[in-house]
């Protein structure tokens, strides 16, 4: 027990480490800098703030950090390198610009790094190890944690650069899922923090797919008290671009303003896979929600679920609930 306490913080230790090379590393490369501060607007403050880095192209930069590093079994267990099959070792993260991932004590934890050149893949993030497991963290929190407790709301977003460009802009309380969607536990853990989770994924097809994900994970956990809801952007933008072409204001008014609920987003969701103007499709609408509505613990939004609901198909509110209880004797 003892013993493995003390190897994770040797982990701790070889991750911060690589952390100080990349970011000396970002402080010597004009593209890497150009890159960061041209190409996507940040400021130094945002860079120092997400203690961003940069490692260059080749394969064994890291030894320059560590001088045993064809020996030292902490960089394979900090997800830092890879073997391969000849048993040579070789860096993970080569020519990216590097974003340190930290938990919520502000511990570096792992790395996500994007390629400024042209190749594949676009984002590569530190393997799941003793650490990292992309499940639990919420990449952000541990900048955003008091301003999310503060103004009782959290965005979720898709992407570090959304989380980093909304930062820029003065919007402090985001968070990112790195590349999964919203598990139950990210989510109970912004429930911690605050009573409202914003989701704002991106205007495409991937980022509506992850919405969806996102209420249904979501669904079981709200309360009369804590609420969900969803800032859909415009096709074509992330919250980066967004904010970026847009503004702040433009960005508050949207989350503000024209923001969807979830029982909205639900309804509207399940409304298109049914022809509502047919009896069969209002039929198939009520049968499509019930499994929905018996997740559902908030009981005041289930009541509104229901009434919505009623309208929609055009039947008696008692009628629709009678129904979605199975006790109606023509169910
Ligand atoms: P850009 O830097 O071009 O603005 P983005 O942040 O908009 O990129 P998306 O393609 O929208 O990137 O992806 C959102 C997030 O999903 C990324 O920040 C990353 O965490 C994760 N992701 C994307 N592509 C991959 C990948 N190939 N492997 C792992 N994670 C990925
Ligand atoms: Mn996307
Ligand atoms: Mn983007
Ligand atoms: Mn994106």
């Amino acid at each position: 027990q003892q013993k493995r306490k003390e190897h994770k913080l040797n982990i701790y230790e070889t991750l911060e480490k690589a952390c100080l090379y990349y970011r000396q590393q970002l402080s010597q490369s004009s593209v890497a800098l150009h890159y960061l501060r041209e190409k996507r607007g940040l400021s130094p403050e945002i860079i120092n703030k997400f203690s961003l880095g940069y490692t260059p192209a080749g394969f064994n930069n890291l030894q320059q950090a560590f001088p045993d590093y064809p020996t030292n079994k902490l960089l394979l267990d900090a997800g830092l390198v890879v073997v391969n099959d000849n048993n040579k070792r070789y860096d993970r993260f080569r020519e990216r610009v590097i974003f340190p991932i930290r938990n919520i004590k502000g511990e570096i934890i792992g790395f996500g790094g994007r390629i400024i050149a042209k190749g594949e893949p676009k984002y590569l993030n530190s393997p799941e190890t003793e650490l990292f497991n992309k499940s639990h963290e919420l990449y952000g929190l541990y900048e955003a944690k008091k301003e999310i407790r503060d103004l009782n709301q959290v965005f979720v977003v898709e992407g570090y650069m959304d989380v980093i460009a909304l930062n820029q802009y003065g919007i402090n309380n985001v968070v990112a899922t790195m590349g999964t969607a919203a598990t139950e536990e990210h989510i109970k853990t912004m429930f911690r923090f605050c009573d409202n989770i914003c989701y704002s994924f991106d205007g495409d097809n991937a980022g509506k797919k992850a919405a969806w994900r996102a209420l249904e994970r979501s669904i079981g956990l709200v309360t009369d008290i804590k609420s969900v809801n969803f800032l859909f952007l415009p096709e074509e933008h992330d919250p980066d671009s967004y904010i970026r072409e847009n503004g702040t204001d433009a960005f508050k008014n949207l989350a503000n303003n024209h923001s969807t609920g979830l029982i909205t987003f639900l309804l509207n969701q399940l409304l298109e896979e049914v022809n509502i103007a047919t009896d069969e499709g209002k039929a198939r609408l009520i049968s499509l929600v019930k499994p929905y509505t018996e997740q559902i613990k908030a009981i005041a939004l289930q009541v509104i679920l229901k009434k919505q609901l009623a309208t929609m198909v055009d039947l008696d509110p008692s009628v629709v609930e009678s129904i979605l209880n199975n006790r109606s004797r023509f169910a």
